[in-house]
């Protein structure tokens, strides 16, 4: 027998994920070790470490990887890379890989749900039922979604998951990218501005880099105007969260539907008190079904890696 393999877990994941790493693998858990003990533990540790295992909150920052001198491959259960410094990995030969695909069906699900629940105030009229409000006066009108025009930020895996959802719903589709889908039959809008002032609704689905980050600022969110609702399954930074709230407390935005915040898990209060705003605390991709799907690509990636196979979804 060779040595072993030792795998460092940034964060809680779920069981399954946990046991498989177990199995095969010795597994260093570091969110059970103590902020100001883990330097001397990873100095412990650093001869086994040859993978980090994150995801999309905790990834693997130049600090981590720096720390770990036999590190090879950092294995994201997540699509999204944000919180991995991936230039770093590029200039140290580290191979990373990810979880695209086996989400996107259960985020571009959570879009439209974000979307519906919205635009029908459901979580209000939830509490309104509850409160016994219902005896005293039926509940205000809301507004519907079917028919209305959706512009997408980000045609990717997800974006275009939402677009065919939204489709079905009989939404005419916009988007936004770097370029232009020549594959694709829906409207393209180089100008952020221009998609916002042609949607009635306005879904972020983009990756966070530094270029989209704060893609929705003022100008757009006064481009799509009092009745017009943002709905962000991407990644919090994607807004400018303050120029948000302020938007949704004067009335120069409709709603908002948000699986992530910028500084989450922290939520401003303004943003708590405000009955147009529908919140979730980042589970799109939070299902058993999806997270076994994501857990298995991870396992498999770094099975692939330490058995010199081709890895199933690499990034580098
Ligand atoms: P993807 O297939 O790589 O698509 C990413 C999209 O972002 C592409 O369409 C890309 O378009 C666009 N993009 C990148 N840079 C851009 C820029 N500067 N301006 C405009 N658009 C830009 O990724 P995906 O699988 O759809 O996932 C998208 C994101 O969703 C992830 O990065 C992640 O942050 C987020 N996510 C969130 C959750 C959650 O739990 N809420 C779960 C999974 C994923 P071009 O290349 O054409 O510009």
């Amino acid at each position: 027998m060779g040595t072993p393999i030792g795998v460092l877990q940034t964060r809680p994941l779920s069981n399954y994920l946990q046991q498989q790493l177990t199995n095969r693998y010795t597994l260093f858990k570091l969110w059970q070790v103590p902020p100001d003990s883990r330097r001397e533990f990873l100095d412990k540790h650093s001869d086994l470490i040859k993978a980090v295992v994150g995801n999309g909150v905790t990834g693997a920052d130049a600090e981590l990887i720096d720390s770990l001198p036999h590190l090879e491959i950092v294995a994201s259960h997540s699509s999204g890379l944000d919180k991995i410094d991936l230039d770093k990995c590029r200039e140290k030969g580290i191979r990373v890989t990810y979880t695209p695909d086996a989400l996107t069906d259960e985020v571009a699900d959570m879009a439209i749900l974000l979307t519906l629940a919205t635009a029908r105030r459901i979580c209000e009229a939830d509490r309104y039922v509850r409160n016994g409000e219902w005896k005293n006066a039926d509940f205000k009108l809301t507004t519907k979604l079917s028919g209305k025009s959706v512009g997408i930020i980000g045609l990717g895996r997800i974006g275009s998951a939402i677009s065919k959802r939204a489709e079905a719903f009989g939404c005419s589709i916009g988007y936004h990218s770097r370029s232009r889908k020549t594959n694709s039959r829906y409207k393209y809008y180089p100008s952020m501005i221009d998609l916002a002032k042609d949607s009635e609704i306005l879904i972020v689905a983009c990756a966070l880099t530094h270029e989209t980050r704060h893609i929705v600022n003022r100008d757009v969110i006064n481009a799509l105007g009092s009745k017009g609702i943002i709905v962000n399954i991407g990644r919090g930074s994607h807004i400018d969260e303050v120029e948000l709230i302020s938007a949704l407390v004067e009335g120069r935005l409709g709603g908002a539907g948000l699986d992530v915040l910028e500084h989450e898990p922290e939520v401003p209060d303004l943003l708590r008190g405000l009955d147009n705003v529908v919140l979730s605390p980042h589970v799109a991709a939070s299902t058993v079904e999806t997270r076994k799907a994501m857990a298995d690509l991870v396992v498999e990636n770094l099975e692939a890696h330490f058995t010199n196979k081709p890895l199933l979804t690499p990034v580098i």
